[in-house]
């Protein structure tokens, strides 16, 4: 249920109400990003619930939420929720914004060229992986702590927020000192414990869409970290598997509409993953701009050919530089244009 409190309530009556939540055995949890002061009241709700904090002091009403997803949904949270990084970069709200960086971090030479590449075709957020879910353990698994080190460096010198991925409970503090986004990959949408320590850090996470989940799975999966008190969360379409051998994922732009329609969490689509084909990266970033993605993450290396993880689907700094241009100028045909590029600060300002 959603408590929706009187505009001139008091903080001693929304303290009650929240009591009163825990007396019921809910969980009381403000709604960030809305006008009025109001509260989800998470768990099994009764009718009785809904008809004793109705009358209670400074509620103005009480609204049964129909969707099994209570706070990703438009339902409670009917305006964009808009994401703020450092640099200036807002994600979410009617702005698309680009992440892009190398599948893996390598080595400090390939993350610069990545890094001075993708900022100079105007990227809003450097993406690099330190920890990788590779299907193969001899595979390369990934830097690790000297990755995200890296990663957090780039990032300051070329004025960039960073994403990298979260891959287990093990590196939460980690990662979460690192990056100023936590990725979780395809492979843990389901992992809730993963979910739920994600949530606690407080900081951004962008949740991407497990192979095989549907898109209530994923709505449910993204509580698990808003129901944390986190309300930074965006979701990443990166493709899903299907019948068709010619792609490596099938990229699901209805789940981008849709997502748009469904919930109020900017939606980001990964055409990298999504396609496996580093030439079919361009005209599907143009479709999931069309579809209403608030974003999109993109793969980028100086030298695809040799790169350590995901070289097929990898743009070139060029390539990257081309497809940026035509988003931009659709983008902006849509009437949607894309966030202006980064601030730059100055390391330790
Ligand atoms: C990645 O972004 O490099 C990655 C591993 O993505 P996914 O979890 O979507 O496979
Ligand atoms: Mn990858």
């Amino acid at each position: 249920m959603i408590v929706v409190m009187k505009p001139d309530h008091s903080p001693e009556q929304a303290e009650a109400v929240m009591t009163r939540l825990g007396e019921f055995g809910l969980k009381g949890q403000p709604v960030f990003g809305v006008t009025r002061t109001v509260i989800a009241g998470l768990g099994q709700v009764l009718q009785d619930h809904r008809d004793d904090i109705s009358m209670m002091p400074g509620v103005d009403e009480v609204i049964r939420v129909s969707k099994p997803y209570k706070l990703s949904g438009r339902e409670v949270h009917p305006n964009d929720t808009v994401i703020e990084l450092s640099h200036g970069v807002k994600i979410g709200g009617g702005h698309p914004v680009f992440m892009a960086g190398p599948c893996a971090i390598e080595t400090e030479e390939q993350l610069w060229a990545s890094a001075s590449g993708v900022r100079a075709a105007g990227a809003h957020v450097l993406r690099g992986g330190a920890f990788k879910p590779r299907s193969s353990p001899y595979s390369f698994q990934g830097l690790g702590v000297p990755g995200l080190k890296l990663l957090r460096q780039a990032g300051d010198e070329f004025g960039m927020p960073v994403i990298t991925e979260l891959l287990s409970v093990r590196d939460v503090d980690a990662v979460a000192q690192y990056s100023d986004i936590l990725q979780i990959g395809a492979r843990n949408m389901q992992n809730f414990v993963l979910l739920g320590e994600a949530g606690k850090t407080g900081k951004p996470v962008l949740l991407k869409r497990g192979m095989a989940g549907t898109i209530e799975e994923w709505l449910l999966a993204s509580e698990y970290i808003l129901s944390e008190g986190n309300p930074n969360v965006m979701l990443c379409e990166r493709g899903i598997r299907t019948f068709e051998p010619a792609t490596r994922n099938t990229l699901d732009l209805n789940a981008v509409a849709l997502l748009r329609r469904l919930s109020h969490l900017p939606v980001i689509a990964d055409p990298s993953h999504g396609t496996g084909k580093w030439y079919l990266v361009k005209p599907m970033s143009l479709a999931s701009l069309a579809a209403g993605a608030d974003g999109l993450e993109i793969e980028v290396h100086p030298n695809p050919d040799h790169a350590l993880s995901d070289g097929a689907q990898s743009l070139t700094p060029g390539n990257f530089a081309e497809l940026a241009n035509e988003c931009r100028a659709l983008a902006s045909a849509l009437g949607r244009p894309f966030a202006e590029p980064p601030v730059a600060v100055p390391v330790g300002s």
